[in-house]
């Protein structure tokens, strides 16, 4: 462990200005666990001390081994996407870049030699945890049980699978297949490739895998592979865009006030759908599942508030249909169309309660 520190802390020193905002809080967290790592093994005498202090200190450096190398791979993940973003716009790397990258791989070569069994050993026990073994899951491009899904990825997989909000709403297969066909794979591709896609999420971007050789009775046959990070951008993307063409205003009817409108399902249930100034809610699954998926996912919310149509809306068929109802594309459209609303209402009731008015009483007029 103390050479990968040292290969860390020289891309640290020597290379600091080439590193991406988003590498540097990973490459500070693989520096301080290999540190402590290192300290934390040398602080027994491994001669004299009994069998449960090793035990002990062993633990301690298998889990520290193990968060060093995922923090490494997100350090990693976030340099390529750089490079990648770079290169797509044809800028040149800096003269000092090669010698980065050759540092860095020092750095996995020498944890991986080094550390084999403890950077892996605490991935085969997560992936052996009875909760994300013997469940149904929502896909099982979510939960192969022969890849090392990434922390963040494991965090959003529940014990109970109704509760993968994010995976299911907007990591979904689905969506993926709205990818592929976007990125010009034919619909044959997509249908053979999608049993094999891998989808793995990490904090800041989504990995995505379809190996390009698969065994078919037997045989192995050459298909159409993947092997990418995509942004999440794309996956919010997709969701807003599916959500809105599914929706139809025609399904809509009004509610008993000005402010509410009522969705019918295709089987005959009934969904409120509720205007605010700022937002609308809906009583539907779909409307909920959303919501919560965007709360199990941080960077997927930026994008959601970010994206110039929703603005942090929650996409829903039954909310995009309320827009198309009024006639609005996007959230500051909508809001004006709210506000028109409400003083369509507010002058329909000042006419109202001026007819009803109630006469005055006839004993009092009496008086
Ligand atoms: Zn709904």
């Amino acid at each position: 462990m103390h050479s990968t520190h040292c290969a860390l802390a020289v891309i640290r020193e020597k290379y600091f200005s080439l590193l991406p905002d988003s590498a540097i809080a990973p490459l500070e967290t693989a520096i301080q666990l290999s540190e402590k790592y290192h300290k934390t093994w040398w602080s027994i005498w491994w001669n004299s001390s009994n069998v449960r202090t090793k035990n002990r200190i062993k633990e301690e450096c298998n889990h520290l081994a193990f968060d060093c190398y995922t923090a490494m791979m997100e350090c990693a993940i976030a340099i390529n996407t750089h490079a990648a973003t770079q290169s797509a716009l044809n800028i040149k790397p800096h003269s000092l870049w090669a010698g980065m990258i050759s540092t860095l791989h020092s750095a996995f070569r020498w944890i991986e030699e080094e550390n084999h069994l403890e950077i892996n050993y605490r991935q085969l026990q997560l992936n052996l945890q009875p909760t994300t073994m013997n469940k149904p899951f929502s896909a099982i491009a979510h939960t192969r049980a022969n890849y090392n899904y990434s922390i963040f990825h494991q965090s959003l997989l529940h014990e109970n699978n109704g509760e993968d909000y994010a995976l299911r709403h907007i990591y979904s297969l689905e969506n993926t297949k709205v990818l592929l066909t976007k990125w010009g794979w034919s619909a044959e591709q997509v249908k053979t490739g999608i049993d094999h896609t891998t989808i793995d999420v990490y904090k800041n971007v989504v990995y995505l895998h379809i190996c390009n050789k698969v065994t078919k009775r037997g045989q192995l046959i050459k298909i159409r592979g993947i092997s990418r990070f995509i942004s999440k951008i794309d996956y919010v993307e997709v969701l807003i865009n599916r959500c809105w063409t599914k929706s139809d205003p025609y399904k809509l009817e009004p509610g008993s006030d000005w402010d509410e409108l009522i969705a019918r399902g295709n089987t005959g249930d009934f969904y409120e759908v509720k205007l605010y100034q700022h937002e609308i809610t809906c009583t539907c699954h779909a409307y909920s599942g959303i919501e919560k998926a965007f709360e199990q996912d941080p960077v997927a919310t930026k994008h959601l508030m970010l994206n110039s149509k929703t603005h942090g809306q929650i996409p829903d068929k039954h909310i995009f249909a309320v827009w198309k109802y009024l006639g609005a594309e996007s959230l500051q459209q909508y809001e004006y169309c709210w506000m028109e609303r409400k003083e369509a209402a507010m002058r329909e009731q000042d006419k109202c309660s001026w007819q009803y008015e109630p006469e005055p009483e006839p004993e009092l007029a009496d008086y």
